[in-house]
Protein backbone atom coordinates (compact mmCIF):
# COMPACT_ATOMS: atom_id res chain seq x y z
CA UNK A 1 0.00 0.00 0.00
CA UNK A 2 1.11 3.81 -1.06
CA UNK A 3 0.48 5.38 1.87
CA UNK A 4 -0.02 8.83 1.06
CA UNK A 5 -1.80 7.94 -1.65
CA UNK A 6 -4.40 6.34 0.57
CA UNK A 7 -4.31 9.21 2.45
CA UNK A 8 -4.54 11.46 -0.51
CA UNK A 9 -7.70 9.67 -1.32
CA UNK A 10 -9.25 10.77 2.22
CA UNK A 11 -12.13 13.74 2.55
CA UNK A 12 -13.17 13.68 6.63
CA UNK A 13 -16.14 16.32 6.95
CA UNK A 14 -19.05 16.70 9.57
CA UNK A 15 -22.66 18.05 8.71
CA UNK A 16 -23.66 20.52 10.48
CA UNK A 17 -27.38 22.47 10.83
CA UNK A 18 -30.27 23.00 13.06
CA UNK A 19 -32.65 20.13 13.97
CA UNK A 20 -34.87 19.70 10.51
CA UNK A 21 -32.41 21.60 7.82
CA UNK A 22 -32.69 18.65 6.04
CA UNK A 23 -28.99 16.87 7.65
CA UNK A 24 -30.17 13.41 7.52
CA UNK A 25 -32.05 13.83 4.04
CA UNK A 26 -28.96 14.93 2.56
CA UNK A 27 -26.52 12.24 4.73
CA UNK A 28 -29.40 9.38 2.85
CA UNK A 29 -28.58 11.30 -0.45
CA UNK A 30 -24.60 11.00 -0.60
CA UNK A 31 -24.63 7.47 1.35
CA UNK A 32 -26.90 6.06 -2.01
CA UNK A 33 -24.38 7.95 -4.20
CA UNK A 34 -22.16 6.21 -2.66
CA UNK A 35 -23.64 2.86 -2.85
CA UNK A 36 -23.17 2.68 0.70
CA UNK A 37 -27.19 2.39 1.03
CA UNK A 38 -29.92 1.45 -1.05
CA UNK A 39 -32.83 3.29 0.07
CA UNK A 40 -33.63 6.43 1.90
CA UNK A 41 -35.13 6.06 5.62
CA UNK A 42 -32.36 3.91 6.98
CA UNK A 43 -30.19 6.29 8.93
CA UNK A 44 -32.45 7.16 11.26
CA UNK A 45 -33.93 3.99 12.80
CA UNK A 46 -36.43 6.85 14.28
CA UNK A 47 -38.58 7.03 10.81
CA UNK A 48 -38.61 3.67 9.71
CA UNK A 49 -38.94 1.52 12.96
CA UNK A 50 -36.30 -0.21 11.55
CA UNK A 51 -33.92 -1.21 14.20
CA UNK A 52 -31.53 -3.75 12.70
CA UNK A 53 -28.75 -3.96 15.18
CA UNK A 54 -29.24 -5.38 19.06
CA UNK A 55 -26.35 -3.90 20.76
CA UNK A 56 -27.22 -0.48 21.07
CA UNK A 57 -27.24 0.77 24.35
CA UNK A 58 -31.19 1.96 25.84
CA UNK A 59 -31.20 5.47 25.55
CA UNK A 60 -29.73 5.17 21.82
CA UNK A 61 -32.77 2.46 20.92
CA UNK A 62 -35.08 4.57 22.32
CA UNK A 63 -34.02 7.60 20.53
CA UNK A 64 -33.74 5.94 17.55
CA UNK A 65 -29.89 7.26 17.20
CA UNK A 66 -27.45 4.35 15.91
CA UNK A 67 -23.79 3.61 16.69
CA UNK A 68 -23.17 3.14 13.02
CA UNK A 69 -24.82 6.38 11.90
CA UNK A 70 -21.97 8.04 14.10
CA UNK A 71 -19.06 7.62 11.12
CA UNK A 72 -20.56 6.44 7.70
CA UNK A 73 -17.60 5.48 4.91
CA UNK A 74 -18.45 5.22 1.52
CA UNK A 75 -16.01 5.09 -1.65
CA UNK A 76 -17.02 7.64 -4.49
CA UNK A 77 -15.32 9.26 -7.31
CA UNK A 78 -12.14 7.85 -6.63
CA UNK A 79 -12.21 9.29 -2.50
CA UNK A 80 -12.64 7.32 0.97
CA UNK A 81 -15.58 9.75 1.73
CA UNK A 82 -16.01 9.72 6.13
CA UNK A 83 -18.85 11.28 7.13
CA UNK A 84 -19.25 12.42 11.18
CA UNK A 85 -22.61 12.80 12.37
CA UNK A 86 -22.98 15.47 14.94
CA UNK A 87 -26.66 15.09 16.77
CA UNK A 88 -29.17 17.76 17.32
CA UNK A 89 -31.89 18.27 19.35
CA UNK A 90 -32.03 16.40 22.87
CA UNK A 91 -28.93 14.29 21.64
CA UNK A 92 -26.81 17.24 21.18
CA UNK A 93 -24.03 16.93 23.96
CA UNK A 94 -20.13 17.65 24.34
CA UNK A 95 -19.78 14.62 22.33
CA UNK A 96 -21.39 16.55 19.29
CA UNK A 97 -18.43 19.82 19.64
CA UNK A 98 -15.83 16.85 20.02
CA UNK A 99 -16.38 15.28 16.79
CA UNK A 100 -15.78 18.47 14.86
CA UNK A 101 -12.19 17.99 16.18
CA UNK A 102 -11.69 15.46 14.44
CA UNK A 103 -13.04 16.59 10.69
CA UNK A 104 -10.98 18.54 7.93
CA UNK A 105 -14.36 20.22 6.93
CA UNK A 106 -17.69 21.00 7.60
CA UNK A 107 -20.98 21.66 5.62
CA UNK A 108 -23.26 23.94 7.04
CA UNK A 109 -27.25 23.28 6.04
CA UNK A 110 -29.71 25.66 6.16
CA UNK A 111 -33.60 25.45 5.81
CA UNK A 112 -33.83 28.52 3.01
CA UNK A 113 -36.84 29.06 4.37
CA UNK A 114 -35.77 29.66 8.08
CA UNK A 115 -31.95 31.12 7.60
CA UNK A 116 -29.70 30.73 10.43
CA UNK A 117 -30.58 28.97 13.32
CA UNK A 118 -29.64 28.51 17.02
CA UNK A 119 -27.58 25.59 16.89
CA UNK A 120 -26.47 26.54 13.44
CA UNK A 121 -24.63 29.34 15.38
CA UNK A 122 -22.76 27.25 17.97
CA UNK A 123 -21.76 24.39 15.69
CA UNK A 124 -20.09 26.90 13.15
CA UNK A 125 -18.73 29.04 15.89
CA UNK A 126 -16.59 26.04 16.77
CA UNK A 127 -15.79 24.79 13.21
CA UNK A 128 -14.86 28.55 12.75
CA UNK A 129 -12.53 28.13 16.03
CA UNK A 130 -10.51 25.42 13.73
CA UNK A 131 -10.29 27.52 10.75
CA UNK A 132 -10.86 24.61 8.74
CA UNK A 133 -13.63 25.16 5.62
CA UNK A 134 -16.97 25.48 5.41
CA UNK A 135 -19.26 24.32 2.38
CA UNK A 136 -22.73 25.70 2.75
CA UNK A 137 -25.92 24.15 1.25
CA UNK A 138 -29.12 26.04 1.44
CA UNK A 139 -31.93 23.38 1.26
CA UNK A 140 -35.77 23.10 0.64
CA UNK A 141 -35.87 25.39 -2.62
CA UNK A 142 -39.10 23.27 -3.61
CA UNK A 143 -40.67 25.15 -1.08
CA UNK A 144 -41.05 29.25 -0.45
CA UNK A 145 -38.06 30.56 1.21
CA UNK A 146 -36.52 33.83 1.78
CA UNK A 147 -34.67 35.70 -0.83
CA UNK A 148 -31.22 34.28 -1.96
CA UNK A 149 -29.63 37.52 -1.31
CA UNK A 150 -31.47 38.20 1.92
CA UNK A 151 -29.65 34.69 2.78
CA UNK A 152 -26.37 35.30 1.99
CA UNK A 153 -26.55 38.76 3.94
CA UNK A 154 -27.50 36.90 6.62
CA UNK A 155 -24.72 34.09 6.64
CA UNK A 156 -22.23 37.36 6.38
CA UNK A 157 -23.53 39.43 8.94
CA UNK A 158 -25.16 36.63 11.80
CA UNK A 159 -21.62 34.31 11.26
CA UNK A 160 -19.41 36.87 10.23
CA UNK A 161 -18.13 34.35 7.32
CA UNK A 162 -17.59 35.66 3.66
CA UNK A 163 -20.10 33.63 1.23
CA UNK A 164 -19.26 32.82 -2.37
CA UNK A 165 -22.32 31.12 -4.26
CA UNK A 166 -21.83 28.89 -6.84
CA UNK A 167 -24.82 28.19 -8.41
CA UNK A 168 -28.02 30.26 -7.89
CA UNK A 169 -31.68 29.07 -7.53
CA UNK A 170 -34.16 30.52 -10.38
CA UNK A 171 -37.47 30.98 -8.78
CA UNK A 172 -37.85 28.86 -5.85
CA UNK A 173 -41.57 26.70 -4.27
CA UNK A 174 -43.40 26.11 -7.03
CA UNK A 175 -42.05 28.22 -9.57
CA UNK A 176 -38.58 26.28 -9.11
CA UNK A 177 -36.91 26.08 -12.22
CA UNK A 178 -33.56 24.72 -11.10
CA UNK A 179 -29.98 25.95 -10.58
CA UNK A 180 -27.67 28.52 -12.49
CA UNK A 181 -24.36 26.34 -11.95
CA UNK A 182 -21.69 29.47 -12.42
CA UNK A 183 -19.20 27.06 -11.71
CA UNK A 184 -20.27 24.76 -14.17
CA UNK A 185 -21.77 26.86 -16.54
CA UNK A 186 -24.87 25.59 -17.05
CA UNK A 187 -28.15 24.65 -15.99
CA UNK A 188 -29.36 22.35 -14.16
CA UNK A 189 -33.14 22.03 -14.47
CA UNK A 190 -35.22 20.97 -11.58
CA UNK A 191 -38.55 20.26 -14.62
CA UNK A 192 -38.94 18.15 -17.41
CA UNK A 193 -36.42 15.73 -18.98
CA UNK A 194 -33.60 17.44 -19.61
CA UNK A 195 -30.94 17.66 -16.90
CA UNK A 196 -28.55 19.54 -17.98
CA UNK A 197 -28.54 22.84 -20.63
CA UNK A 198 -25.00 24.09 -21.55
CA UNK A 199 -24.75 28.29 -21.34
CA UNK A 200 -23.62 29.90 -24.44
CA UNK A 201 -20.59 32.39 -24.09
CA UNK A 202 -22.66 35.17 -22.74
CA UNK A 203 -23.53 32.85 -19.92
CA UNK A 204 -27.55 32.68 -21.57
CA UNK A 205 -29.34 29.56 -22.11
CA UNK A 206 -29.98 29.30 -26.09
CA UNK A 207 -32.74 31.23 -27.25
CA UNK A 208 -35.31 28.74 -28.42
CA UNK A 209 -35.31 27.97 -24.53
CA UNK A 210 -38.45 28.05 -22.73
CA UNK A 211 -36.07 29.86 -19.61
CA UNK A 212 -35.59 33.15 -21.91
CA UNK A 213 -39.40 34.05 -21.28
CA UNK A 214 -39.68 33.05 -17.37
CA UNK A 215 -39.35 36.67 -15.44
CA UNK A 216 -37.44 34.39 -12.17
CA UNK A 217 -34.04 33.91 -14.95
CA UNK A 218 -34.44 37.34 -15.67
CA UNK A 219 -33.94 38.19 -11.89
CA UNK A 220 -31.58 34.91 -11.56
CA UNK A 221 -29.37 37.01 -13.97
CA UNK A 222 -29.80 39.78 -12.35
CA UNK A 223 -28.91 38.73 -8.97
CA UNK A 224 -25.83 36.79 -10.56
CA UNK A 225 -24.79 40.07 -12.69
CA UNK A 226 -24.97 41.98 -8.74
CA UNK A 227 -22.94 38.98 -7.10
CA UNK A 228 -20.28 39.01 -9.59
CA UNK A 229 -19.95 42.79 -9.47
CA UNK A 230 -20.12 43.37 -5.83
CA UNK A 231 -19.64 39.66 -4.05
CA UNK A 232 -16.54 37.52 -3.51
CA UNK A 233 -15.35 35.46 -5.92
CA UNK A 234 -14.46 31.88 -5.88
CA UNK A 235 -10.85 31.35 -4.38
CA UNK A 236 -9.51 28.45 -3.23
CA UNK A 237 -7.03 29.63 -0.50
CA UNK A 238 -9.50 31.55 1.40
CA UNK A 239 -11.64 28.63 0.93
CA UNK A 240 -9.33 26.55 2.74
CA UNK A 241 -8.61 28.52 5.64
CA UNK A 242 -12.27 28.82 6.57
CA UNK A 243 -12.54 32.57 5.14
CA UNK A 244 -15.39 31.86 2.73
CA UNK A 245 -17.89 30.04 2.33
CA UNK A 246 -18.86 28.05 -1.13
CA UNK A 247 -22.60 28.55 -1.32
CA UNK A 248 -24.90 25.89 -3.24
CA UNK A 249 -28.77 25.63 -3.63
CA UNK A 250 -30.82 22.51 -3.42
CA UNK A 251 -33.47 20.23 -2.47
CA UNK A 252 -32.35 17.59 -0.54
CA UNK A 253 -35.87 15.96 -0.47
CA UNK A 254 -36.17 15.56 -4.49
CA UNK A 255 -32.72 14.81 -4.45
CA UNK A 256 -31.99 17.95 -6.52
CA UNK A 257 -28.41 19.82 -6.71
CA UNK A 258 -27.49 16.97 -3.74
CA UNK A 259 -24.89 15.46 -6.21
CA UNK A 260 -23.74 18.78 -7.67
CA UNK A 261 -22.83 19.88 -4.60
CA UNK A 262 -20.91 16.37 -3.59
CA UNK A 263 -18.91 16.72 -6.65
CA UNK A 264 -17.53 20.13 -6.15
CA UNK A 265 -17.11 19.86 -2.65
CA UNK A 266 -15.21 16.79 -3.33
CA UNK A 267 -12.76 18.46 -5.91
CA UNK A 268 -12.49 21.01 -3.06
CA UNK A 269 -12.39 19.67 0.65
CA UNK A 270 -8.85 19.09 2.15
CA UNK A 271 -6.79 15.95 2.48
CA UNK A 272 -6.49 15.09 6.21
CA UNK A 273 -4.63 17.45 7.64
CA UNK A 274 -1.60 17.68 9.93
CA UNK A 275 -2.63 17.74 13.74
CA UNK A 276 0.18 19.80 16.21
CA UNK A 277 1.31 18.07 19.37
CA UNK A 278 1.46 19.69 22.84
CA UNK A 279 5.22 20.84 22.04
CA UNK A 280 3.65 22.74 18.77
CA UNK A 281 5.18 20.58 16.26
CA UNK A 282 2.90 18.82 13.40
CA UNK A 283 3.00 15.59 12.66
CA UNK A 284 1.88 14.35 8.87
CA UNK A 285 -0.75 12.19 8.34
CA UNK A 286 2.06 10.74 6.04
CA UNK A 287 4.41 9.60 8.71
CA UNK A 288 4.70 6.18 8.42
CA UNK A 289 4.13 5.28 12.23
CA UNK A 290 0.89 5.49 13.24
CA UNK A 291 -0.98 8.27 15.54
CA UNK A 292 -4.22 8.86 16.46
CA UNK A 293 -6.50 10.96 19.25
CA UNK A 294 -9.51 10.02 21.27
CA UNK A 295 -12.04 12.31 20.55
CA UNK A 296 -14.97 11.11 22.21
CA UNK A 297 -16.34 7.32 23.78
CA UNK A 298 -19.66 6.00 23.84
CA UNK A 299 -20.66 4.04 26.48
CA UNK A 300 -22.46 0.55 26.71
CA UNK A 301 -23.17 -0.62 23.75
CA UNK A 302 -23.58 -3.79 25.27
CA UNK A 303 -25.69 -3.73 27.78
CA UNK A 304 -24.82 -7.38 28.73
CA UNK A 305 -20.78 -6.24 29.07
CA UNK A 306 -19.67 -3.08 30.18
CA UNK A 307 -17.85 -1.94 27.29
CA UNK A 308 -17.63 1.12 25.38
CA UNK A 309 -16.45 2.37 22.06
CA UNK A 310 -13.58 5.42 21.85
CA UNK A 311 -13.56 6.85 18.54
CA UNK A 312 -10.33 6.85 17.25
CA UNK A 313 -9.16 9.82 14.45
CA UNK A 314 -6.29 8.45 12.42
CA UNK A 315 -3.52 11.39 12.07
CA UNK A 316 -0.59 9.45 10.95
CA UNK A 317 0.17 6.46 9.43
CA UNK A 318 -1.66 3.20 9.05
CA UNK A 319 -3.66 0.63 11.56
CA UNK A 320 -3.29 -2.50 11.24
CA UNK A 321 -5.59 -5.09 13.34
CA UNK A 322 -4.21 -6.32 16.09
CA UNK A 323 -1.39 -3.65 16.49
CA UNK A 324 0.39 -2.67 19.40
CA UNK A 325 -0.22 1.04 20.17
CA UNK A 326 1.39 3.03 23.18
CA UNK A 327 -1.40 4.73 25.49
CA UNK A 328 0.87 7.97 25.59
CA UNK A 329 -0.67 9.67 29.03
CA UNK A 330 -0.29 6.51 30.74
CA UNK A 331 2.91 5.42 28.65
CA UNK A 332 1.44 1.83 28.84
CA UNK A 333 1.24 -0.69 25.72
CA UNK A 334 -2.39 -1.84 24.80
CA UNK A 335 -3.58 -4.01 21.77
CA UNK A 336 -6.01 -3.11 19.19
CA UNK A 337 -7.34 -6.18 18.33
CA UNK A 338 -11.15 -5.24 18.50
CA UNK A 339 -11.78 -2.67 16.08
CA UNK A 340 -14.01 -0.94 14.01
CA UNK A 341 -14.83 0.84 11.00
CA UNK A 342 -18.62 2.00 10.26
CA UNK A 343 -20.09 1.42 7.19
CA UNK A 344 -23.64 3.18 6.55
CA UNK A 345 -25.67 -0.11 7.52
CA UNK A 346 -23.49 -2.32 9.86
CA UNK A 347 -20.46 -2.04 11.72
CA UNK A 348 -17.71 -3.90 10.31
CA UNK A 349 -14.46 -5.41 11.51
CA UNK A 350 -11.26 -3.83 10.05
CA UNK A 351 -7.84 -4.99 8.75
CA UNK A 352 -6.67 -1.52 8.12
CA UNK A 353 -7.27 2.14 7.98
CA UNK A 354 -5.12 5.12 7.41
CA UNK A 355 -4.52 8.50 8.26
CA UNK A 356 -8.17 10.88 8.02
CA UNK A 357 -10.15 7.62 8.80
CA UNK A 358 -12.13 7.25 12.14
CA UNK A 359 -11.50 3.83 13.84
CA UNK A 360 -13.67 2.72 17.09
CA UNK A 361 -11.69 1.31 19.26
CA UNK A 362 -13.25 -1.45 22.39
CA UNK A 363 -12.91 0.17 25.18
CA UNK A 364 -13.41 -1.67 29.17
CA UNK A 365 -12.25 1.81 30.41
CA UNK A 366 -8.70 2.23 29.57
CA UNK A 367 -9.40 5.55 27.46
CA UNK A 368 -10.50 9.19 28.03
CA UNK A 369 -11.80 11.25 25.60
CA UNK A 370 -8.49 13.74 24.58
CA UNK A 371 -6.40 10.68 24.60
CA UNK A 372 -3.40 9.92 22.07
CA UNK A 373 -2.88 6.37 20.81
CA UNK A 374 0.92 5.76 19.32
CA UNK A 375 3.34 2.85 17.67
CA UNK A 376 7.05 3.35 16.70
CA UNK A 377 9.38 5.12 18.90
CA UNK A 378 7.05 8.11 19.00
CA UNK A 379 6.45 10.15 22.11
CA UNK A 380 4.47 12.87 22.08
CA UNK A 381 0.60 13.86 22.57
CA UNK A 382 -1.52 15.94 20.62
CA UNK A 383 -2.81 19.23 21.43
CA UNK A 384 -5.78 18.85 24.35
CA UNK A 385 -9.76 19.24 22.92
CA UNK A 386 -10.99 22.46 23.65
CA UNK A 387 -13.26 22.49 26.29
CA UNK A 388 -17.16 23.26 25.89
CA UNK A 389 -18.50 25.62 28.51
CA UNK A 390 -21.98 23.65 29.86
CA UNK A 391 -25.50 25.49 30.10
CA UNK A 392 -27.59 23.09 31.47
CA UNK A 393 -27.17 22.62 35.43
CA UNK A 394 -28.17 19.54 37.73
CA UNK A 395 -27.46 18.74 41.45
CA UNK A 396 -27.10 15.44 42.00
CA UNK A 397 -26.74 13.28 45.04
CA UNK A 398 -26.28 9.52 45.48
CA UNK A 399 -30.03 7.54 46.46
CA UNK A 400 -28.47 5.36 49.26
CA UNK A 401 -26.20 7.15 51.55
CA UNK A 402 -24.55 3.51 52.07
CA UNK A 403 -23.24 3.39 48.36
CA UNK A 404 -21.55 6.82 48.59
CA UNK A 405 -18.45 4.66 47.62
CA UNK A 406 -19.35 3.76 44.42
CA UNK A 407 -21.30 6.93 43.58
CA UNK A 408 -18.13 8.83 44.24
CA UNK A 409 -15.87 6.51 42.57
CA UNK A 410 -18.59 6.27 39.34
CA UNK A 411 -18.80 10.23 39.25
CA UNK A 412 -14.83 10.83 39.21
CA UNK A 413 -14.78 8.00 36.41
CA UNK A 414 -17.02 9.59 33.82
CA UNK A 415 -16.04 13.55 34.95
CA UNK A 416 -12.41 12.16 33.88
CA UNK A 417 -13.79 10.51 30.35
CA UNK A 418 -15.30 13.63 29.68
CA UNK A 419 -18.75 12.53 30.03
CA UNK A 420 -20.11 15.19 31.82
CA UNK A 421 -18.79 18.23 33.76
CA UNK A 422 -18.86 18.26 37.75
CA UNK A 423 -19.07 21.49 39.80
CA UNK A 424 -18.98 21.81 43.69
CA UNK A 425 -21.02 24.15 45.36
CA UNK A 426 -17.59 26.31 47.06
CA UNK A 427 -19.83 26.76 50.55
CA UNK A 428 -21.85 23.01 50.94
CA UNK A 429 -19.31 21.43 48.61
CA UNK A 430 -22.35 20.34 46.90
CA UNK A 431 -22.49 18.18 43.66
CA UNK A 432 -23.28 20.05 40.41
CA UNK A 433 -23.05 18.81 36.98
CA UNK A 434 -23.14 20.38 33.76
CA UNK A 435 -23.86 19.34 30.14
CA UNK A 436 -24.57 21.08 26.53
CA UNK A 437 -27.40 19.05 26.17
CA UNK A 438 -30.13 16.54 28.20
CA UNK A 439 -28.89 13.29 26.81
CA UNK A 440 -25.85 13.55 28.94
CA UNK A 441 -27.37 13.95 32.15
CA UNK A 442 -29.68 10.90 30.88
CA UNK A 443 -26.65 8.98 30.17
CA UNK A 444 -24.68 9.64 33.18
CA UNK A 445 -27.54 8.75 34.88
CA UNK A 446 -28.14 5.13 33.31
CA UNK A 447 -24.02 4.30 33.37
CA UNK A 448 -23.91 5.05 37.24
CA UNK A 449 -26.60 2.68 37.65
CA UNK A 450 -24.86 0.15 35.10
CA UNK A 451 -21.94 0.48 35.76
CA UNK A 452 -21.18 1.52 39.14
CA UNK A 453 -23.92 0.49 41.09
CA UNK A 454 -25.07 3.46 42.25
CA UNK A 455 -28.92 4.99 41.67
CA UNK A 456 -28.63 8.99 42.11
CA UNK A 457 -30.94 11.43 42.50
CA UNK A 458 -31.04 14.59 40.23
CA UNK A 459 -32.86 18.28 40.50
CA UNK A 460 -32.99 20.44 37.44
CA UNK A 461 -31.42 23.62 38.58
CA UNK A 462 -31.72 25.01 34.42
CA UNK A 463 -30.04 27.29 32.44
CA UNK A 464 -26.77 28.77 33.91
CA UNK A 465 -23.69 30.83 32.44
CA UNK A 466 -20.51 30.01 33.94
CA UNK A 467 -18.08 32.55 34.80
CA UNK A 468 -14.72 32.25 36.21
CA UNK A 469 -13.47 34.63 38.42
CA UNK A 470 -9.65 35.50 40.00
CA UNK A 471 -8.91 33.51 43.57
CA UNK A 472 -7.59 36.82 44.57
CA UNK A 473 -11.20 38.86 43.79
CA UNK A 474 -12.89 36.19 45.31
CA UNK A 475 -15.08 37.00 48.35
CA UNK A 476 -17.62 34.75 49.53
CA UNK A 477 -20.32 37.47 50.15
CA UNK A 478 -20.32 38.04 46.75
CA UNK A 479 -22.53 34.79 46.04
CA UNK A 480 -26.15 34.55 46.35
CA UNK A 481 -29.25 32.24 44.80
CA UNK A 482 -28.76 34.22 41.47
CA UNK A 483 -24.98 33.23 41.16
CA UNK A 484 -24.11 30.47 43.06
CA UNK A 485 -20.15 30.11 43.76
CA UNK A 486 -18.48 26.97 42.82
CA UNK A 487 -15.90 25.22 42.12
CA UNK A 488 -14.93 23.37 39.07
CA UNK A 489 -12.96 20.26 39.25
CA UNK A 490 -9.46 21.98 39.37
CA UNK A 491 -10.80 23.74 42.41
CA UNK A 492 -10.55 27.13 40.03
CA UNK A 493 -13.44 29.30 41.27
CA UNK A 494 -16.45 30.66 39.14
CA UNK A 495 -19.78 31.56 39.24
CA UNK A 496 -23.30 30.55 38.18
CA UNK A 497 -25.16 32.76 36.89
CA UNK A 498 -29.07 32.55 36.70
CA UNK A 499 -29.12 34.57 33.61
CA UNK A 500 -27.72 37.39 31.79
CA UNK A 501 -29.51 39.61 34.08
CA UNK A 502 -27.82 38.34 37.05
CA UNK A 503 -24.39 38.84 35.26
CA UNK A 504 -25.14 42.03 34.57
CA UNK A 505 -26.22 43.37 38.01
CA UNK A 506 -22.69 41.49 39.45
CA UNK A 507 -20.79 43.67 37.09
CA UNK A 508 -22.54 46.54 38.20
CA UNK A 509 -21.79 46.09 41.87
CA UNK A 510 -18.56 44.82 41.49
CA UNK A 511 -16.73 46.60 38.56
CA UNK A 512 -13.38 45.97 39.27
CA UNK A 513 -14.38 42.10 39.18
CA UNK A 514 -12.83 39.94 36.08
CA UNK A 515 -15.19 37.69 34.71
CA UNK A 516 -13.89 35.20 31.93
CA UNK A 517 -16.29 32.32 29.85
CA UNK A 518 -12.95 29.91 30.27
CA UNK A 519 -10.93 28.66 32.77
CA UNK A 520 -7.97 29.80 33.90
CA UNK A 521 -5.02 27.95 31.53
CA UNK A 522 -1.68 26.90 33.58
P1 LIG B 1 -32.46 16.89 10.10
O1 LIG B 1 -33.20 17.03 11.40
O2 LIG B 1 -31.64 18.08 9.79
O3 LIG B 1 -31.73 15.60 9.96
O4 LIG B 1 -33.59 16.95 8.97
P2 LIG B 1 -34.30 15.81 8.12
O5 LIG B 1 -33.41 15.38 7.02
O6 LIG B 1 -34.85 14.77 9.02
O7 LIG B 1 -35.47 16.68 7.47
C1 LIG B 1 -36.44 17.35 8.25
C2 LIG B 1 -37.74 17.43 7.48
O8 LIG B 1 -37.57 18.26 6.34
C3 LIG B 1 -38.20 16.08 6.97
O9 LIG B 1 -39.59 16.03 7.05
C4 LIG B 1 -37.73 16.08 5.53
O10 LIG B 1 -38.52 15.27 4.70
C5 LIG B 1 -37.89 17.55 5.17
N1 LIG B 1 -36.97 17.96 4.10
C6 LIG B 1 -35.64 17.69 4.01
N2 LIG B 1 -35.15 18.23 2.87
C7 LIG B 1 -36.17 18.83 2.25
C8 LIG B 1 -36.31 19.56 1.02
O11 LIG B 1 -35.38 19.75 0.26
N3 LIG B 1 -37.55 20.04 0.74
C9 LIG B 1 -38.64 19.84 1.54
N4 LIG B 1 -39.80 20.34 1.16
N5 LIG B 1 -38.54 19.17 2.69
C10 LIG B 1 -37.33 18.67 3.05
Amino acid sequence: MNLQEEVNKRRTFAIISHPDAGKTTITEQLLMFGGAIREAGTVKGKKTGNFAKSDWMDIEKQRGISVTSSVMQFDYAGKKVNILDTPGHEDFSEDTYRTLMAVDAAVMVIDSAKGIEAQTKKLFKVVKDREIPIFTFINKLDRDGREPLDLLEELEETLGIQSTPMNWPIGMGKAFEGLYDMHNHRIEMFKGDERFIELDEDGQVPEDNHLRQNPFYQQALDDIELIQEAGNPFDEEEVLAGELTPVFFGSALTNFGVQTFLDTFLEYAPIPHAHKTTEGEEISPYEPDFSGFVFKIQANMNPAHRDRIAFVRISSGEFQRGMDVKLARTNKKVKLSNVTQFMAESRENIESAVAGDIIGVYDTGTYQVGDTLLTGKQNFEYEPLPTFTPELFMRVSAKNVMKQKSFHKGIEQLVQEGAIQLYKNYQTNEYMLGAVGHLQFEVFQHRMINEYNAEVNMTPMGNKTVRWIKPEQLDEKMSSSRNILARDRFDNPLFLFENQFAERWFADKYPDVELSATPPTE
